[in-house]
């Protein structure tokens, strides 16, 4: 079968790593999916033997800049990677796809020290990092109201606050913080700054694990008390952390929309095996008209959602991040995801709602979906904004 990625304009180095990745996939993470749902030790041992296997067949980083072992440049040709990577839920952790996004942040806004200390062990898989934004007690949509504060004195910030919902708290060697160091008066956009603290800082607490939807996915509350780290762990320049945030936020938004639409294939994919299996033909489900829509839904989703992180992934490259072309971009992988994992389920019946089939864990992602790195709310009040506000100066949007 050929694969729709052979027939783009994508580079050949491109292309032959999709394939890799996704016979990797076929091959060692979906037959082990369950065993690696249970997240305990042996699920952790597993998963790090698939790391280990993945990193000498040349599949882990790709995605991270090229001078530190990345292998792809551009974002809009890393899409059809992306989405192997991304038709199972299991894969970042194993190709290390959740760290390109930082390995990209450090390189970019870190000085030397933060390079030595953080980036190259993150290259080498020896570091491991999350980030910590959102605070208990404040809405994490308004990061005017971020309380952690940081100060310096004699050469060292010290930190205090407390961050929750933090993705892989629970291993992270280091945590980029983003805190307040300009005084409660001085406007937003001048107030916040991002510094980086190793996780074995004394005053660094785990307080609790949080589960998110009945389920363990690794994400932390966790305590900063008195933390001191060096000046030169402040990621770019004093002040700029709401800049350094949107930039982060662009491209993760946009990584984040590539995974969400493999998985969103995967279903599609699945609706399609139960509906030709032995008892999608006894109940001859191809030929209802309902069934037939779910597939239509599924594809018109996920292919729409495609070329539009194709044009956000584009203005990416370009340096130029499109804001209204990436918040959509988001908003339209998250339903896809939404729109094909419930429709499967649908398809599947009571196996769709059990641990018979990947389904239901597929269901908890896309409905975090919705939330994480921007809930749809605001995505859609801030596009709507930006476009309303095109109108008053002009009278037809072009859509290059
Ligand atoms: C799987 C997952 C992983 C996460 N990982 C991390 C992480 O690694 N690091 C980190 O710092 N955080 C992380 N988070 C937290 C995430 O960033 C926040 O949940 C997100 O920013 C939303 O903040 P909140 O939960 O405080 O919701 P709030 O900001 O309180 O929003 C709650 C609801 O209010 C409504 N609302 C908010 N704003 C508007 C608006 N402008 N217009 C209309 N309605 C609005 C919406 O319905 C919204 O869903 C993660 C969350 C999830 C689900």
């Amino acid at each position: 079968m050929v694969e729709h990625w052979q027939k783009t304009n994508h580079t050949s180095a491109a292309k032959a790593l999709a394939g890799k990745v996704r016979a990797f996939v076929d091959e060692k993470i979906i037959p082990n999916e369950s065993k690696l749902a249970l997240r305990d030790q042996g699920s952790m041992g597993l998963q790090m033997e698939l790391t280990q296997s993945a990193r000498l067949a040349g599949l882990c980083n790709l995605f991270y800049p090229l001078s530190h072992s990345g292998k792809i440049a551009s974002l809009e040709d890393y899409l059809i990677v992306a989405e192997q990577e991304g038709r199972t839920e299991f894969s970042q952790d194993i190709f290390g796809s959740h760290t390109a996004l930082d390995a990209h942040m450090l390189l970019q806004f870190g000085n030397e020290t933060i390079r030595r200390h953080f980036l190259e062990p993150m290259v080498n898989g020896t570091a491991i990092p999350c980030y910590g934004m959102t605070e208990p007690g404040h809405s994490g949509s308004i990061p005017s109201l971020i309380s952690t504060t940081a100060s310096l004195s004699k050469g060292k910030w010290r930190i205090d606050g407390r961050k929750w919902f933090i993705s892989n708290a629970d291993r992270a060697t280091f945590m980029t913080v983003l805190a307040r160091t300009g005084s409660a008066d001085m406007p937003i956009h001048h107030a916040l700054s991002m510094i980086v603290v190793p996780t074995d800082i004394a005053g660094f607490k785990i307080e609790r694990q949080l589960t998110l939807m009945g389920h363990l996915y690794g994400q932390g509350e966790v305590s900063l008390t008195d933390i001191q780290v060096p000046e030169e762990y402040l990621l770019g320049i004093c002040g700029n952390g709401i800049e350094l945030m949107n930039k982060r936020l662009s491209l993760g938004r946009v990584l984040r929309a590539m995974n969400w639409i493999g998985l969103a294939q995967r279903c599609l994919d699945l609706m399609g095996a139960r509906i030709h299996s032995a008892r999608g033909k006894f109940s001859r489900l191809a030929d209802k008209q309902l069934v037939r829509q779910h597939m239509v839904n599924a594809y018109h989703a996920i292919a729409s959602a495609r070329e539009l992180i194709r044009v956000a992934a584009r203005s990416v490259d370009a340096q130029a991040p499109d804001d209204i072309a990436i918040n959509i971009a988001k908003l339209a992988a998250s339903r896809a995801l939404c729109t094909t994992s419930d429709s499967a389920i649908q398809l599947y019946g009571a196996e769709g709602l059990s641990d018979l089939t990947p389904l239901f864990g597929i269901s908890r992602i896309a409905r975090s979906s919705r939330i994480l790195d921007g809930n749809d709310e605001s995505l859609i009040s801030s596009v709507g904004r930006r476009l309303i506000n095109f109108y008053q100066r002009e009278t037809v949007y072009s859509f290059d």
